[in-house]
């Protein structure tokens, strides 16, 4: 079997987890932790970073500090991960779900320009959304497939309606625009998630970063249940979301390498373009000057007048090998089918077409070489029966 994509686990991994436990420090004090925070807050050129127990809470976190709360909405593509919507759904608000662009499969911002405008009045400061009433408190881009947003325009557009933004960059550190990091595209806050399936894992876990001190401090605050002091005072509703650091020690290990793993990752996406390059109806995953993907995972769009996806993954499956679907998009799934919502030509169009690819940062030239011989094929004995 060729996996989808697994972890690496070929560095310090296992030699910083024996020194915690030999330390004693196995929970959420310790110096893995910290150096953690310091790892990654310098990976994605921020100042500050707090690592989380995951991308999600880290996400949740941040909104709350934001002053998202019960009552609200926030912007969010629909054609991303089901994490992103609960992290609002989380504080009690519900997201207003757009399309994507279909250049770069992001929140398409002219669409959320034009219902800001549209769609909204101003009410004492507020944003108001017009037909349910509610205040619209914050923007979610969601970084897709680890490829940012449109930044400098949602910057833009947040600014002139007082909004905040909070970047789910789940799976994008390593990403770039320009010579621009990946924390440095002007969201108040980027989350990332190290989750077992991302490029850099910690087992589980997630950060926040950001260049504004006192909303690190403040989320921070929150991530360790809102105490004051040593004894058992707390001034707010606090979460217990703070990363261990048995997970910061895998994460520290995992960090030393993430520069190794987003090049791997960066080349298995740019052999697959090559050797699918030029087969009808394929379509490579985006990436428009001068955003630079993480490449998270690879594969291709297969455009359903030329074949067939869900057959080829089927195909790929008999092999061995392990491709996948990739996001139904959260307008179609059920606890979020009655949110506000645009029109959903791109996404619905879209998300039954993805195919992705065996992209563990350690997959053999071989090995991709059978997936692609073996997917060329597929498509081929498709093409011939359409
Ligand atoms: C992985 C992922 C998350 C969730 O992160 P967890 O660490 O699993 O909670 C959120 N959003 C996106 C886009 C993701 O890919």
């Amino acid at each position: 079997m060729i996996p989808l994509a697994e972890p690496n686990l070929c560095g310090n991994e296992l030699k910083y987890l024996t020194e915690c436990v030999h330390s004693n420090y196995v929970s959420s004090v310790g110096r893995f932790v910290d150096q953690f925070e310091a790892m990654v807050a310098a990976y994605s050129g921020a100042q500050f970073a707090v690592a989380t127990s995951a991308g999600t809470t880290g996400l949740h976190v941040a909104l709350t500090a934001l002053g998202v709360g019960p009552g609200d909405l926030v912007i969010l593509p629909s054609f991303t991960f089901i994490a992103s919507a609960n992290a609002i759904a989380h504080c009690g608000a519900l997201p207003w779900l757009f399309d994507v662009d279909p250049r770069t499969w992001t929140l398409d911002c002219d669409l959320v320009e034009s219902a800001l405008c549209d769609q909204t009045i101003s009410q004492a400061g507020k944003v108001i959304h017009q037909r349910s009433g509610l205040r619209v408190a914050a923007i979610m881009p969601v970084y897709t497939l680890g490829l940012p947003a449109n930044m400098d325009k949602l910057v833009a557009l947040a600014q002139r309606y007082h909004l905040p933004i909070v970047a789910d960059a789940a799976a994008a550190l390593g990403a770039e625009v320009g010579n621009r990091k990946i924390a440095q595209l002007g969201a108040d806050a980027t989350v990332f998630s190290f989750n077992g399936n991302k490029t850099i894992t910690a087992g589980g876990g997630g950060a926040v970063v950001s260049n504004n001190k006192d909303l690190i401090q403040l989320i921070r605050h929150l991530t360790t249940t809102a105490r004051v002091g040593r004894d058992y005072d707390h001034d707010r509703v606090g979460f217990n979301y703070r990363m261990t650091n048995l997970q910061a020690a895998v994460g520290c290990a995992q960090m030393e390498n993430a520069d190794v793993f987003v090049q791997a990752k960066r080349r298995i996406a740019m052999t697959y373009r090559q050797a699918l390059a030029g087969v009808t109806g394929v379509e490579p995953f985006p990436e428009p000057e001068p955003l630079k993907s993480a490449c998270w995972f690879s594969g291709f769009r297969l455009h359903m007048e030329h074949g067939n996806a869900g057959s080829l993954i089927d195909y790929l499956a008999a092999a061995s090998i392990g491709a996948r679907r990739f996001w139904k998009p959260i307008h179609l799934q059920t606890p979020y089918r009655h949110c506000p919502q645009t029109a959903m030509l791109v996404s619905e169009k879209l998300w039954p077409e993805i195919v992705t690819l065996p992209s563990s940062t350690h997959l053999t030239v071989q090995d991709q070489d059978v997936v692609i011989k073996t997917t060329l094929a597929g498509l081929k004995l498709q093409q011939a029966a359409l």
